[in-house]
Protein backbone atom coordinates (compact mmCIF):
# COMPACT_ATOMS: atom_id res chain seq x y z
CA UNK A 1 0.00 0.00 0.00
CA UNK A 2 1.75 3.55 -1.33
CA UNK A 3 2.86 4.85 1.77
CA UNK A 4 4.71 8.51 2.03
CA UNK A 5 8.02 7.16 0.57
CA UNK A 6 6.47 5.59 -2.62
CA UNK A 7 4.15 8.54 -3.26
CA UNK A 8 7.25 10.98 -3.31
CA UNK A 9 8.66 8.36 -5.82
CA UNK A 10 5.70 8.80 -7.98
CA UNK A 11 5.95 12.96 -7.46
CA UNK A 12 9.77 12.71 -8.67
CA UNK A 13 8.68 10.47 -11.81
CA UNK A 14 5.87 12.58 -12.87
CA UNK A 15 8.52 15.69 -12.68
CA UNK A 16 10.64 13.76 -14.47
CA UNK A 17 8.43 12.76 -17.18
CA UNK A 18 5.59 14.69 -17.34
CA UNK A 19 5.66 18.19 -16.62
CA UNK A 20 4.93 21.17 -19.18
CA UNK A 21 3.63 18.47 -22.40
CA UNK A 22 0.28 19.34 -24.07
CA UNK A 23 -1.94 16.93 -22.51
CA UNK A 24 -4.00 16.25 -25.97
CA UNK A 25 -6.37 13.73 -24.21
CA UNK A 26 -7.86 11.84 -21.30
CA UNK A 27 -8.90 8.43 -21.70
CA UNK A 28 -11.07 7.39 -18.30
CA UNK A 29 -10.77 3.37 -18.14
CA UNK A 30 -12.35 3.16 -14.98
CA UNK A 31 -14.88 5.99 -13.55
CA UNK A 32 -14.84 3.91 -10.64
CA UNK A 33 -11.79 5.72 -9.46
CA UNK A 34 -12.95 9.48 -10.35
CA UNK A 35 -14.14 11.13 -6.89
CA UNK A 36 -16.34 14.16 -7.40
CA UNK A 37 -15.70 14.52 -10.91
CA UNK A 38 -17.05 13.42 -14.45
CA UNK A 39 -15.00 11.96 -16.94
CA UNK A 40 -16.59 14.58 -19.00
CA UNK A 41 -14.88 17.15 -16.68
CA UNK A 42 -12.29 15.88 -16.28
CA UNK A 43 -11.56 15.45 -20.04
CA UNK A 44 -13.33 19.32 -20.26
CA UNK A 45 -10.98 20.40 -17.48
CA UNK A 46 -7.33 18.85 -18.84
CA UNK A 47 -7.22 18.73 -22.38
CA UNK A 48 -5.25 21.60 -23.99
CA UNK A 49 -3.38 22.37 -21.03
CA UNK A 50 -0.18 21.29 -19.38
CA UNK A 51 0.76 19.56 -15.54
CA UNK A 52 2.82 22.94 -14.31
CA UNK A 53 4.34 20.96 -11.02
CA UNK A 54 3.43 18.76 -8.03
CA UNK A 55 3.04 19.22 -4.32
CA UNK A 56 2.73 16.11 -1.95
CA UNK A 57 1.03 16.02 1.52
CA UNK A 58 1.07 13.00 3.59
CA UNK A 59 -0.11 9.79 0.44
CA UNK A 60 -2.08 12.49 -1.11
CA UNK A 61 -0.09 13.66 -4.55
CA UNK A 62 -1.83 17.22 -6.27
CA UNK A 63 -0.44 18.25 -9.93
CA UNK A 64 -1.11 21.86 -11.03
CA UNK A 65 -3.10 22.53 -14.08
CA UNK A 66 -2.00 25.14 -15.93
CA UNK A 67 -4.68 28.24 -15.19
CA UNK A 68 -6.45 27.05 -11.53
CA UNK A 69 -7.09 23.66 -11.31
CA UNK A 70 -4.96 21.08 -9.61
CA UNK A 71 -5.39 17.12 -10.16
CA UNK A 72 -5.36 15.03 -7.12
CA UNK A 73 -4.25 11.16 -6.99
CA UNK A 74 -4.18 9.10 -4.31
CA UNK A 75 -2.88 5.76 -4.81
CA UNK A 76 -5.31 3.64 -2.62
CA UNK A 77 -3.65 0.41 -1.94
CA UNK A 78 -2.16 -0.85 -5.48
CA UNK A 79 -2.08 2.50 -7.38
CA UNK A 80 1.11 3.73 -9.47
CA UNK A 81 2.12 5.89 -12.28
CA UNK A 82 3.52 4.87 -15.68
CA UNK A 83 4.99 6.62 -18.70
CA UNK A 84 5.31 5.24 -21.70
CA UNK A 85 5.52 5.80 -26.07
CA UNK A 86 1.67 5.83 -27.14
CA UNK A 87 2.29 2.65 -29.37
CA UNK A 88 3.19 0.79 -26.18
CA UNK A 89 0.82 -1.73 -24.61
CA UNK A 90 -1.08 0.09 -21.81
CA UNK A 91 -0.33 -1.30 -18.19
CA UNK A 92 -3.31 -3.46 -17.75
CA UNK A 93 -4.47 -2.02 -14.77
CA UNK A 94 -4.42 1.16 -16.44
CA UNK A 95 -7.56 3.40 -14.72
CA UNK A 96 -6.79 6.92 -16.22
CA UNK A 97 -4.92 7.77 -18.88
CA UNK A 98 -3.57 11.23 -19.33
CA UNK A 99 -1.90 11.03 -23.03
CA UNK A 100 0.65 13.78 -24.26
CA UNK A 101 0.89 15.65 -27.26
CA UNK A 102 4.24 14.02 -27.94
CA UNK A 103 3.16 10.60 -28.52
CA UNK A 104 3.44 9.47 -24.46
CA UNK A 105 0.88 8.87 -21.90
CA UNK A 106 1.09 8.83 -18.19
CA UNK A 107 -1.01 5.88 -16.62
CA UNK A 108 -2.81 5.81 -13.33
CA UNK A 109 -2.59 2.01 -12.64
CA UNK A 110 -4.48 0.47 -9.75
CA UNK A 111 -5.39 -2.70 -9.90
CA UNK A 112 -7.56 -3.37 -6.95
CA UNK A 113 -9.59 0.68 -7.37
CA UNK A 114 -9.16 1.92 -3.88
CA UNK A 115 -7.47 4.85 -5.42
CA UNK A 116 -8.98 8.00 -6.07
CA UNK A 117 -8.83 10.89 -9.32
CA UNK A 118 -9.54 14.11 -8.23
CA UNK A 119 -9.81 17.60 -9.46
CA UNK A 120 -9.19 20.64 -6.62
CA UNK A 121 -9.25 24.14 -6.41
CA UNK A 122 -7.71 25.17 -3.47
CA UNK A 123 -4.71 22.20 -1.87
CA UNK A 124 -4.55 23.79 1.60
CA UNK A 125 -8.61 24.06 1.62
CA UNK A 126 -8.62 20.44 0.79
CA UNK A 127 -6.51 19.79 3.53
CA UNK A 128 -8.11 21.05 5.82
CA UNK A 129 -11.65 19.87 5.04
CA UNK A 130 -10.01 16.66 4.96
CA UNK A 131 -8.47 17.65 8.41
CA UNK A 132 -5.34 15.64 7.69
CA UNK A 133 -2.43 16.66 9.93
CA UNK A 134 0.71 18.02 8.91
CA UNK A 135 2.99 15.60 6.49
CA UNK A 136 5.34 13.58 8.03
CA UNK A 137 8.44 15.34 6.31
CA UNK A 138 7.60 18.83 7.28
CA UNK A 139 6.13 17.88 11.16
CA UNK A 140 8.38 20.15 13.77
CA UNK A 141 9.61 18.04 16.87
CA UNK A 142 7.41 20.57 19.18
CA UNK A 143 4.22 19.62 16.90
CA UNK A 144 4.99 15.87 17.44
CA UNK A 145 5.70 16.45 21.03
CA UNK A 146 2.34 17.70 20.67
CA UNK A 147 0.77 15.24 19.63
CA UNK A 148 2.42 12.28 21.89
CA UNK A 149 1.28 14.52 24.51
CA UNK A 150 -2.49 14.98 23.72
CA UNK A 151 -3.48 11.54 22.90
CA UNK A 152 -3.56 8.30 24.38
CA UNK A 153 -3.27 4.46 23.23
CA UNK A 154 -0.90 2.51 21.05
CA UNK A 155 2.25 4.39 19.43
CA UNK A 156 1.53 2.46 16.27
CA UNK A 157 -1.99 3.73 16.27
CA UNK A 158 -1.03 7.40 17.15
CA UNK A 159 1.82 7.10 13.98
CA UNK A 160 -1.56 5.71 11.71
CA UNK A 161 -3.53 8.29 12.32
CA UNK A 162 -3.85 10.48 9.00
CA UNK A 163 -5.20 13.13 10.95
CA UNK A 164 -2.28 13.82 13.25
CA UNK A 165 0.53 12.82 11.26
CA UNK A 166 0.16 12.36 7.63
CA UNK A 167 2.25 9.82 5.03
CA UNK A 168 3.10 7.10 7.44
CA UNK A 169 1.28 3.64 6.72
CA UNK A 170 1.53 -0.12 8.05
CA UNK A 171 4.95 -0.99 6.68
CA UNK A 172 6.95 2.13 7.64
CA UNK A 173 4.99 2.67 10.79
CA UNK A 174 6.62 -0.95 12.07
CA UNK A 175 10.01 -0.03 10.94
CA UNK A 176 10.51 3.57 12.67
CA UNK A 177 9.47 1.41 15.95
CA UNK A 178 11.58 -1.55 15.03
CA UNK A 179 14.72 1.40 14.80
CA UNK A 180 13.90 3.10 17.79
CA UNK A 181 13.46 -0.51 19.91
CA UNK A 182 9.95 0.73 21.01
CA UNK A 183 6.65 -2.30 20.61
CA UNK A 184 3.69 -1.17 18.35
CA UNK A 185 1.51 -1.85 21.25
CA UNK A 186 3.44 0.46 23.61
CA UNK A 187 0.80 3.17 25.64
CA UNK A 188 2.29 6.78 24.80
CA UNK A 189 1.71 7.98 28.22
CA UNK A 190 4.94 5.39 29.19
CA UNK A 191 6.86 7.48 26.35
CA UNK A 192 9.48 9.66 28.20
CA UNK A 193 10.25 12.74 26.19
CA UNK A 194 13.59 11.28 25.16
CA UNK A 195 11.74 8.30 23.44
CA UNK A 196 9.50 10.85 21.63
CA UNK A 197 12.63 12.44 20.79
CA UNK A 198 14.54 9.21 19.15
CA UNK A 199 10.72 8.44 17.74
CA UNK A 200 10.73 11.78 15.72
CA UNK A 201 14.41 11.42 14.30
CA UNK A 202 13.48 7.90 13.41
CA UNK A 203 10.61 8.53 11.51
CA UNK A 204 12.85 11.25 9.63
CA UNK A 205 15.47 8.94 8.78
CA UNK A 206 13.74 6.17 8.04
CA UNK A 207 11.24 7.77 5.49
CA UNK A 208 14.30 9.72 3.93
CA UNK A 209 16.09 6.25 3.75
CA UNK A 210 13.47 4.84 1.92
CA UNK A 211 12.55 7.80 -0.37
CA UNK A 212 16.81 7.69 -1.69
CA UNK A 213 15.87 3.58 -2.03
CA UNK A 214 12.85 4.51 -4.37
CA UNK A 215 10.46 3.16 -1.60
CA UNK A 216 11.70 -0.38 -3.56
CA UNK A 217 12.01 -2.74 -0.53
CA UNK A 218 15.05 -4.74 -2.33
CA UNK A 219 16.80 -1.84 -2.65
CA UNK A 220 16.35 -1.47 1.87
CA UNK A 221 19.11 -1.99 4.42
CA UNK A 222 19.18 -5.83 5.27
CA UNK A 223 19.31 -4.34 8.89
CA UNK A 224 15.85 -2.96 8.43
CA UNK A 225 12.41 -5.04 9.35
CA UNK A 226 10.96 -4.72 5.51
CA UNK A 227 13.09 -7.44 3.93
CA UNK A 228 12.21 -9.60 6.77
CA UNK A 229 8.50 -8.98 7.79
CA UNK A 230 5.88 -11.86 7.19
CA UNK A 231 5.46 -15.03 7.96
CA UNK A 232 8.77 -16.93 9.09
CA UNK A 233 10.71 -14.01 8.83
CA UNK A 234 13.67 -13.65 11.59
CA UNK A 235 14.49 -10.31 13.54
CA UNK A 236 17.78 -8.80 12.00
CA UNK A 237 18.98 -7.83 15.18
CA UNK A 238 18.85 -11.19 17.32
CA UNK A 239 17.58 -14.07 14.83
CA UNK A 240 14.44 -14.55 16.59
CA UNK A 241 11.20 -14.84 15.06
CA UNK A 242 9.40 -12.19 14.58
CA UNK A 243 5.95 -11.93 15.83
CA UNK A 244 2.60 -10.31 14.33
CA UNK A 245 -0.57 -8.92 15.83
CA UNK A 246 -3.51 -6.98 14.89
CA UNK A 247 -2.43 -3.23 16.23
CA UNK A 248 -4.63 0.03 15.42
CA UNK A 249 -6.41 -2.20 12.94
CA UNK A 250 -3.59 -3.40 10.93
CA UNK A 251 -1.46 -6.32 11.20
CA UNK A 252 2.03 -5.22 13.11
CA UNK A 253 5.22 -7.10 12.74
CA UNK A 254 7.74 -6.82 15.56
CA UNK A 255 10.58 -8.37 17.55
CA UNK A 256 9.39 -9.22 20.68
CA UNK A 257 12.65 -9.56 22.16
CA UNK A 258 14.28 -6.25 21.18
CA UNK A 259 11.03 -3.74 21.00
CA UNK A 260 9.99 -3.22 24.71
CA UNK A 261 6.46 -2.42 25.84
CA UNK A 262 7.21 -0.15 28.77
CA UNK A 263 4.52 -1.71 30.85
ZN1 LIG B 1 15.09 -9.01 17.87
Amino acid sequence: MPELPDVETFKRYLDATSLRQRISGVDVESAYVLKRVSARELVHRLKGRCFESSRRHGKHLFVRVDGDIWLRLHFGMTGSLRYFQRNEQAPRHARVLFIFSNAHCLAFEDQRKFGEVGLVKDVDEFLRKRALGPDALDVSLSQFREIFEKHRGAVKAILLNQKLIAGIGNIYADEILFRVRIHPAAEISRLGDKAVRKLFRATHYILCKAIAANADADQMPKSWLLPHRGKGGKCPRCGRKLRSAKIGGRTAWFCAHCQRKLS
